[in-house]
């Protein structure tokens, strides 16, 4: 991958971060979209260079590393390691998930802290960015294996979170099991219940309808994109890469809008319903089970499993929704989809999509909508949950999932009208980027050289 930038500015701060940061391709990747889709609001805002809110925006505030040594079932010690990434505290306590996959490294994490400042900055509330995790792996441990990690897990990270402070969520790997034994060693540890952690069950502080907010919330953006062409979801058909809380909550709303969903993958392969797929069966499948997707066709025999992830972009569709990890469409995988007619992408992950493949879409006139506005729903939920928890209230689930599609429908407009106003009407990338910075530029600005 080449990372060099045409404009001196934004190429040096770019190579500056190459060296400061070595073997972290993923965050290079998240910078270097970013830096190169900002450039059109660097005349109108000389100050993004000169006084160095670029250069610093992309050093993290801090950066925590700790052991994790945890007790599994056979009484073996097992040590993974911890982190969090507090990147941005601009406009509020940092606020981002935490990821428990063996993949895990400081790089992927720095990438989703970095984007995660302008996501949170999109959703209006007043949220910082940040991002956790372990290269813990949850697959195939027992509830107690996971429990004794969380535990663990919060003891150390106890310390550098709080209410006012930092408060992490849910994110792969972490789900509300996760969060619960996260909560619970918190309580403990400090004899105090707030809404230190977003994604809570509903029984101790959890909003309804944050388990749907990022599925939804990606739904009712890319419907206020089909609503500016004058179109909708109805009779559309849509393919769905996942099938863990994004992937299922985006296959509800896109059923429920009259769209077709006529794939779902895990890391091991995917289905293809072409009667659209039975979400009840992949809730059993794989929120009770925690079993493999290709369980599906055991329930479906009308369905097809195949091994491998990648053919799901060989499947025909109007719209492509992302939802697994990051890099998951390559540049291949762009071409086959736009070779079978896709007119709309919407990332409900975080960085699904390589730069050479957003690109393609982007000079194929496809639609493309970048996941730090498309799948800003799920943070935004947490926010309306820390909302609840400070006026010790809950709203009802018509409630939050309104106010839900009400920040999509904003973000999408304050997408839209950035970037038509810098005369690159539906480049939703540079509409994201330069009005999630734009604010948090400006609290930097006011607080001083910090
Ligand atoms: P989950 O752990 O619930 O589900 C992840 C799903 O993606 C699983 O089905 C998993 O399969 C699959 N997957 C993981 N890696 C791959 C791969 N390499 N190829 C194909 N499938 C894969 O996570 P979430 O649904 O919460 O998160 C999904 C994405 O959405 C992540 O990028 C996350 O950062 C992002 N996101 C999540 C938010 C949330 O509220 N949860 C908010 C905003 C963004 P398997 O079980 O085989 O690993």
């Amino acid at each position: 991958m080449d990372y060099t930038l045409s404009n001196p500015a934004l190429n040096a701060i770019m190579q500056k971060v190459i060296a400061k940061n070595p073997s972290e391709p993923e965050f290079y990747q998240a910078v270097m979209e970013f830096l190169t889709s900002i450039e059109p609001a660097l005349a109108s805002h000389p100050e993004l260079i000169e006084e160095k809110i670029l250069e610093r925006i992309v050093e993290p505030e801090r950066q925590i590393m700790f052991r994790v040594a945890w007790v599994d079932d056979k009484g073996e010690i097992q040590v993974n390691r911890g982190f969090r990434v507090q990147f941005n505290s601009a406009i509020g306590p940092y606020k981002g998930g935490i990821r428990l996959h063996p993949s895990v490294n400081l790089g992927i994490l720095k990438f989703l802290g970095f984007e995660q400042i302008f996501k949170n900055s999109l959703t209006g509330l007043p949220m910082g960015g940040g991002k956790g995790g372990s290269d813990f792996d949850p697959k195939g441990k027992s509830d107690n294996e996971v429990m004794s990690f969380c535990q663990s897990f919060m003891r150390e990270l106890y310390r550098h979170i709080g209410a006012d402070r930092d408060v992490p969520a849910g994110d792969i790997g972490t789900g509300a099991r996760e969060v619960g034994y996260m909560f619970g060693q918190y309580k403990k540890i400090t004899n105090e219940f707030t809404g230190v952690l977003t994604g809570k069950g509903l029984s101790f502080g959890g909003s309804l309808a944050r388990t749907e907010a990022t599925g939804y919330g990606l739904c009712y953006f890319v419907d206020c994109l089909l609503k500016k062409l004058g179109d909708s979801f109805e009779g559309k058909t849509v393919v769905i890469s996942g099938a863990g809380n994004v992937a299922i909550y985006a296959t509800e709303k896109a059923q429920q809008l009259g769209a077709k969903v006529v794939a779902l993958c895990d890391s091991t392969g995917y289905i293809y319903d072409a009667d659209g797929i039975k979400l009840d069966v992949v809730k059993e499948i794989k929120e009770v089970k925690r079993q493999r997707i290709s369980e599906y066709v055991k329930a479906v025999p009308t369905a097809k499993y195949e091994d491998g992830r990648k053919g799901i972009w060989t499947i025909p569709c109007d719209i492509a929704l992302p939802c697994a990890t990051q890099n998951e469409i390559d540049i291949d995988d762009a071409k086959a989809l736009v070779a079978n007619g896709v007119k709309i992408v919407g990332e409900g992950a975080n960085m699904p999509t390589t730069i050479e493949a957003t690109n393609y879409f982007m000079s194929n006139g496809v639609l493309f909508c970048p996941g730090k506005a498309a799948n800003a729903g799920g943070v935004a939920t947490s926010g309306l949950e820390m909302s609840q928890n400070s006026e010790r209230l809950s709203w009802t689930f018509e409630e939050v999932d309104a106010k839900l599609k009400q920040i999509m429908t904003n973000i999408f407009n304050n997408c839209d009208k950035t970037a038509k106003d810098l005369g690159m009407e539906n480049n939703f990338v540079a509409g994201a980027n330069i009005a999630g910075l734009l604010k948090v530029a400006d609290a930097m600005r006011a607080q001083g050289c910090i």
